[in-house]
Parts: structure tokens; sequence; C-alpha cells
């Protein structure tokens, strides 16, 4: 590993100040569990390194509301998240993620603005936030914006963050009715997952309303699946749609070769895990207008 230098800002201002010179190659760090891997193993090269750890004290609140919506500052660790009773009762799908997300060691380290801005395509949140319409705010000296969780990820590692923004948030509208996630992975149930499913909706008596469903892992980034939400939206669950709609997402679904897989092997793993997802989501129905 290249030596560097570590800077210690001890604002959010100054480490904003700090990655927006001119002549800064470095990069911002929060829990460093994936930037440390990438230093070991060659991919990353920086002279220095801005670590946002000292403005924890300021930046890591997460909070419910009693509408349901959560707001989370980016310097929460995962674990932290894991373990807030509130948003775990809010967002129940996401305890449901956090259960094989890597492993405890890893969730209490590393923190909700690294995570998201990380950009590997394999990451279990990702499609969860984005079927939840979930949005980030990010910060530069130029001032702050938020961008929808499913248009952070432009491709392989890449994010829509510009060098000098800082995900400083995450807010996350009330869970619908129905939400579930399903992590297929070949290997260790916590491993990093060969193709991730999440699908959010709300039902109408016996019919599936507005749907978001997104996978992950399989593909260069978290994709949407609108021709199979279009497919499922009005309609009551049944075996018929079930098989159609697994048809309609292999049809859209972009699905790309890695060493988790040929596309072809992916492909039927869409196939069989599409109808478990809608039927596991359907099974934690509960009311929609309304968060316990
Ligand atoms: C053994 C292991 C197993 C794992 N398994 C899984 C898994 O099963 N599922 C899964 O989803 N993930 C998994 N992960 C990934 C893990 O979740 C990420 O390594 C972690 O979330 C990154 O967060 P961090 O705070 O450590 O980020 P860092 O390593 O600090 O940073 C990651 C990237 O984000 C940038 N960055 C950091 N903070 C900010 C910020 N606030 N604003 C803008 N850019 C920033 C950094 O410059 C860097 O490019 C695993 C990781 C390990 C080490």
């Amino acid at each position: 590993m290249s030596p560097y230098e570590l800077l210690r800002p001890a604002s959010l201002d100054e480490a904003l100040e700090l990655i927006a010179a001119p002549d800064f190659a470095g990069r911002p760090v929060s829990g460093s569990t994936a930037i440390s891997l990438m230093r070991r193993a060659g991919v990353l090269n920086v002279d220095s390194l801005v670590s946002l750890e000292g403005l924890r004290a300021s930046l890591n609140r997460i909070q419910v509301g009693d509408d349901g919506q959560a707001r989370v500052d980016a310097l929460a660790t995962l674990g932290e998240m894991e373990r807030h009773a509130a948003l775990m009762r809010s967002h129940p799908v996401l305890a449901q993620v956090f259960v094989t997300l890597a492993n405890p060691r890893v969730r209490n380290v590393a923190m909700i603005g690294g995570y998201l801005s990380h950009g590997d395509p394999h990451m279990d949140l990702p499609p969860v936030l984005s079927a939840l319409d979930a949005r980030v705010t990010a910060r530069s000296v130029r001032g702050s914006r938020e961008i929808p969780v499913d248009q952070l990820y432009q491709g392989y590692y890449e994010t829509a963050l510009a060098a000098d923004e800082l995900v400083t948030g995450l807010f996350i509208p009330r869970q619908p009715g129905c939400a579930y996630y399903k992590k297929v992975t070949t290997r260790a149930r916590h491993d990093w997952p060969t193709l991730g499913i999440a699908a959010a909706f709300d039902m109408t008596g016996d019919r599936i309303g507005r749907a978001r469903l997104f996978i992950g892992a399989a593909t260069d980034r978290p994709k949407r699946l609108e021709q199979t939400e279009a497919l499922v939206e009005g309609q009551p669950w049944s075996e018929a749609l079930a098989r159609k709609a697994a048809e309609a997402a292999v049809a859209e679904a972009p699905l790309v070769a890695d060493n988790h897989g040929s596309m072809e092997y992916k492909q039927a793993l869409l196939r069989a895990y599409l109808p478990e997802v809608f039927e596991q989501a359907m099974k934690t129905a509960r009311p929609a207008t309304r968060q316990a």
C-alpha cells in the first residue's frame, strides 16, 4: 500500500472545504471497510484520506416521525440503524436485510453514507431503498441537493456524486403495506448476493396497488423492472400472474454474468424467486396508512 496523509476535519464545513480544494486527490472515508480493502488490493491509490470520524457526534442521528418517515444521518453505522427499535418497527424490511448483510463486525463500523457512496453493484440495500423510494442528501461547498437512491448509481462502482460532494443523510418514506427483499447467495446466507430482488407495494383489497420492483447484484447497478410492475399493478395475485411476472422480469432484466454465475443461471434464479418475493411481501401486509 502506498503511504497517504490522513486528514481529520473537525466540522462538516471543514471536510467539504478539504475535498473541494483544486489540488485534492484523495477520498473521504467513513467506516473504511470498503476503502481499506480497495487500497490493500491496489485498485485505489490516493495520496490523502479525509476521515469523517470526527464529525460523528453531530451527524449520526436516526429519527422516525409519527408518519412513518425516517431520516438517518450519514455517519450512523449500519449497526446503529439495525438496533434502532423505532426504525426497525417503521421499516421492517430493513431489519430483514440487516440480518444477512455482511457480519456484525462490518455493520458496527460501516456507515450509511459510506455504504451508499461505495457503488458496488452487489450491495443489498440499494435495491431495497430504491423500492422504498428513498433519497440521499449530498452536500458540497456549492450547496445541497437530494438524489433519489434509484438514480444514485450510474454503472459499476460509478455514482452520481460529484468529487466534491459528501452524502450527509438518507430520507426513507413510509414503508408501503407490503415489502420484501430476497437475497439469493450461492455460498453462506450472509455472503454477497448473486441476485437481490426487492418489492414494495400497497394492496387495495386483494389487488396489488402501485408497485416498485428492483433487482440488484446480477446487474451493473440496481435496476427497476417497470414492465413487470405494470403487469402486476391492479391485479389479484395468482399462479398464472406469478408465471407471467417471472417471464416479464427475465425478459426486461439486463442481467450480466460474473464470478457468481452465468447470465442463464441468473435468469433461472430470477424466474424461480420473483414469485416468492411477491408472495412473501403480501404476508408482511399491514395497514397502508399508519405505522405501528
Ligand atoms: C467482509 C465484508 C462483507 C460484506 N458483505 C456485504 C453484503 O453482504 N452486503 C452488502 O450490501 N455489503 C457488504 N459489504 C460492504 C460493506 O457494506 C461496505 O464495505 C460498507 O458499507 C462501506 O461503508 P464504509 O462506511 O466502511 O465506507 P468506506 O469504506 O469508508 O467508503 C466507501 C466509499 O464511499 C466513499 N465515501 C465514504 N463516506 C462518504 C460520504 N459520506 N460521502 C461520499 N462518499 C463517501 C469513500 O471515499 C469510498 O469510495 C461487505 C463488506 C465487507 C468488508
